[in-house]
């Protein structure tokens, strides 16, 4: 059931308002029925008692005057006063007639009626005896009347007076009772009309207390809370109440309107933050931006953008027309697309929210702006402008360096590639492509004896000579390393290109001057031609690429045109790379040893061994084929083990002092296990560390010489000795004599081939054997192939010689048969060895 303070204001003003209206209502009614209860005894005793009394008094004045006339009339002598008073006793009469009739006709009481009646009786009796004595009198019985008279007639009249007197007491007993009968409705209506007036009052009074602490305080309330929260006061209180009724609904919906107002604020705060860091960031952004309305009139800029168009900064308030700020600031360069075109106009035609636009604009200074625009919902469009002046460089730089060579500034392969691909794409049917690849003999040792620096130096000094060489139609290129590409275009480019490489290999004809060093290099070169030999980059770079190993197994210097059997060879390679990977386990590895004749007693001093494999389809292989790839493959070392181990137990067969020299790699000093190789060989086969020989290329010596040279010391202090191999083909030979005790030098047989020409061998190989005489240091003169050569190099002071002439390398089973046998030089041997002729 509904409790009252859930009945709604209006209900509960209604109830009040309707008892106070039937409160009035009954108070009226009230009012209204004591008044005519008093008007009802008033209209008593106005009509009823007041005419009586009154009528009363006039009776009684009458009978007063009647037995006073009377008295008189008995007093009377004279005729005419006789008449007269005759005449007032009818008179007199005929008044107490019509007042009694009329008095009779007011009787109420049965009281009254008694008395009045008693009085009429009375009267009567009066009247008769003054009638009777007024009838003697006539008779002339005067004083027998006046006696009866006085004796009965006032006893009469006495008595009816005094019953007159009783009812005119009556009368009034009854007026005034009547009269104090209406006092009291009057005093009592009185006292409930007040009574119902307070009542009234206090109701009245209980309903605006009511009202003003259950509605007229709560509005009250509820409106100071409204003003508070309108003038932004959230302290206000305006707590949801239990009350069902309109305050409590009013209070509910200020409570809602405060917790949203609330909210709004927070929103409206969280907006500000929002805004103020939107605003930071639009000022703090490295990037210009801009905002424009579809009046073309300035929302906001930022400064960065004032700054990127040299903007005053009465241009850059909000409402500046986009025009003026176009002529106030730095403009688009001449040139650039008119203002559609440029960064700071608007997006053309009907705005395309969602479709950024992107484009370069270049100002008058020189500078590059990345402009990305965005048209807005409204018409008009908002823009970001970057500076990408540096960028723009750098990425240039970038995509220089990414298509060229650092060093030489030449294109680089991936430049070549493309150059390559857009000549092929767009050659006329007449003409070819012609691809040379080439590069430069032996740069290696360049490197490794002089440094990189000068290495470096090298190929930065070649690149211009090339470039200097080239005719106008050829581009060329750095493949890496000292490769080089030259890319040609033309017609007959298979006779075109031999003049080209013709030239190329010619211009390195005069030595370089690199730091102080006059370096003397020649080229390979390797020619492919598009179409016929590949219609695509990488293809025609191969076959350029298989010619040039072609070029350079040929001799060095030359130049060589791509053919289709130096794929065949180059698979053949590719397969001895696979092959060799099972050659040592399965025993395709052979030893050769080819000896070593000392020159002064023409004694076998030494056998040098020399791999071989024996591949089961290609036969027999030189170490020439595959070395270099069990070098690159870092199956070197183990295949280096392995020689070491069968060289040291082959010559531990031999007799003393043959000695067996080994060959070995730089890369077998990369891994660092030699020392312990060569103790490890040494012991298995049982042979003295002094009887073994190990032959070092001078690059070997060089390439990370200070690990190198301990190791090699190391193995000296074995007793081991070392030869330095292939001596006069490194650039600086000759110092390495200071940076190593080395035991032996093994002239390279091209000097001796060559030795007796006139190009400068035997000058070398006379400096070279005389330095390590004086040094104590053996020289062993590699390559001797003719008696002749034997003569020149003993005479040059040669310690030792190897070659054809003394023997090919020998199987292993042969070594003992050929120190059993005469040398095949024809002469004779001293001591216990066979002489050489
Ligand atoms: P190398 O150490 O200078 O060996 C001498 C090379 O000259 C041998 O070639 C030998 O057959 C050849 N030769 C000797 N006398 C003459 C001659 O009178 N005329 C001509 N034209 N050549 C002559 P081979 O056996 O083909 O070896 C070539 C190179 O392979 C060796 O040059 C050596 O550097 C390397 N080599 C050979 N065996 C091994 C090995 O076991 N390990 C390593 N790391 N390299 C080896
Ligand atoms: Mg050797
Ligand atoms: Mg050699």
């Amino acid at each position: 059931m509904q409790s009252l303070g859930d009945v709604s204001v209006g209900t509960k003003l209604s109830l009040v308002l309707g008892t106070a209206v039937c409160l009035i209502v009954a108070v009226g009614l009230f009012g209204l029925i004591q008044l005519h209860r008093v008007n009802g005894v008033a209209e008593d005793i106005r009509g009823q008692w007041l005419p009586r009394l009154e009528l009363l008094g006039e009776l009684k004045r009458s009978v007063d005057r009647y037995r006073l006339l009377a008295t008189r009339q008995l007093q009377t002598t004279n005729f005419h006063q006789l008449a007269e008073t005759s005449a007032g006793l009818d008179e007199a009469q005929r008044q107490i007639d019509a007042i009694s009739q009329a008095y009779g006709a007011m009787i109420g009481a049965p009281e009254e009626s008694r008395l009045f009646v008693a009085f009429q009786e009375l009267w009567l009796d009066y009247l008769l005896s003054h009638r009777l004595l007024v009838s003697r009198l006539e008779v002339g019985e005067v004083a027998p009347a006046v006696a009866a008279f006085n004796s009965t007639s006032l006893l009469a009249f006495e008595v009816a007076t005094t019953r007159l007197d009783e009812l005119v007491a009556y009368a009034k007993e009854e007026s005034a009772r009547a009269i104090a009968y209406a006092q009291e409705i009057y005093q009592r209506a009185m006292i409930l009309t007040i009574a119902v007036i307070l009542a009234g009052a206090g109701c009245a009074i209980i309903t605006v207390l009511w009202a003003r602490r259950h509605v007229i305080r709560p509005i009250l309330q509820v409106t100071r809370a409204m003003r508070r929260l309108a003038a932004g006061d959230w302290s206000a209180a305006v707590e949801s109440c239990s009350r069902r009724d309109e305050i409590g609904t009013l209070v509910e919906a200020v409570a809602g309107y405060r917790d949203s107002l609330q909210r709004n604020q927070r929103l409206a705060e969280a907006a500000e933050v929002e805004r103020a860091r939107l605003q930071a960031a639009i000022a703090n952004m490295p990037v210009g931006l801009s905002m424009f309305d579809a009046d073309r009139r300035l929302i906001v800029c930022n400064h960065r953008f004032a700054e990127m168009f040299h903007l005053p900064a009465a241009l850059t308030a909000p409402g500046t027309d986009y025009d003026l700020i176009m002529q106030g600031g730095i403009g688009p360069a001449a040139g650039q697309a008119p203002p559609a075109g440029n960064g700071l106009d608007p997006p053309a035609g009907a705005p395309r929210p969602g479709e950024p636009r992107l484009s370069l604009l270049e100002l008058h200074d020189g500078r590059v702006l990345s402009v990305i625009r965005q048209p807005t919902a409204d018409g008009g469009w908002v823009a970001t402008h970057e500076d990408v002046t540096e960028r723009r460089r750098q990425e240039a730089r970038i995509a220089h360096l990414a298509s060229h060579d650092p060093l030489t500034d030449l294109p680089n392969r991936l430049s070549l590639r493309r150059t390559i691909e857009q000549a092929l794409a767009r050659l006329p049917e007449a003409e070819e492509v012609a691809v040379l690849c080439l590069d430069l003999d032996r740069f290696k040792l360049v490197n490794d004896t002089l440094g990189h620096a000068v290495g470096d130096g090298l190929l930065a000094a070649v690149a211009a000579r090339l470039r200097a060489a080239l005719p106008p139609e050829a581009s060329i290129a750095r493949l890496g390393g000292d490769e080089f590409a030259i890319v040609q275009i033309g017609p007959d480019q298979a006779i075109a290109t031999r003049g080209l490489a013709h030239a190329v290999i010619q211009s390195f004809g005069t030595p370089f001057e690199v730091e102080g060093h006059r370096i003397a290099v020649t080229t390979s070169v390797g020619v492919a031609l598009a179409p016929r030999h590949g219609s695509d980059p990488d293809r025609l770079l191969r076959a350029a690429d298989l010619a040039l190993y072609r070029a350079k197994s040929d001799g060095r210097g030359v130049y060589r045109c791509f053919r289709a059997e130096m794929e065949a060879r180059q698979r053949a390679r590719r397969s001895i790379e696979a092959d060799l990977r099972r050659a040592l386990g399965a025993g395709e590895l052979e030893l050769r040893f080819q000896p070593l004749v000392n020159l002064q007693t023409d004694q076998i001093s030494s056998f040098e061994a020399l791999l071989r494999w024996r591949h089961p389809d290609q036969g027999m292989i030189g170490p020439t084929e595959f070395v270099p790839i069990a070098e690159e493959t870092g199956l070197i070392v183990e295949m280096g083990e392995w020689v070491l181990l069968e060289a040291c137990r082959a010559a531990a067969a031999w007799p003393e002092p043959v000695n067996v020299a080994v060959n070995l790699s730089a890369a077998q000093f990369h891994h660092r296990r030699l020392v312990k190789a060569v103790i490890n060989a040494l012991s298995r086969a049982g042979l003295l560390a002094s009887r073994l020989e190990l032959e070092i290329t001078e690059s070997a010596v060089l390439k990370e010489s200070g690990a190198t040279l301990a190791e090699l010391h190391q193995l000296r202090s074995l007793g081991v000795r070392i030869a330095m191999d292939d001596f006069g083909t490194g650039y600086s030979s000759l110092s390495y004599l200071h940076r190593f005790p080395f035991d032996k030098i093994k002239i390279d047989g091209s000097f001796i081939r060559e030795i007796s020409d006139s190009n400068g061998s035997l000058a070398i190989v006379r400096a070279v054997a005389g330095l390590a005489a004086s040094l104590g240091i053996a020289t062993t003169a590699e390559g001797v192939e003719t008696p002749a050569q034997l003569d020149q190099v003993r005479a040059e002071g040669c310690t030792e010689a190897q070659g054809y002439l003394v023997s090919l390398p020998l199987a292993a089973g042969e070594v003992g048969p050929f120190m059993a046998g005469p040398l095949p030089l024809g002469r004779p041997r001293q001591g216990n060895g066979r002489a050489i002729a």
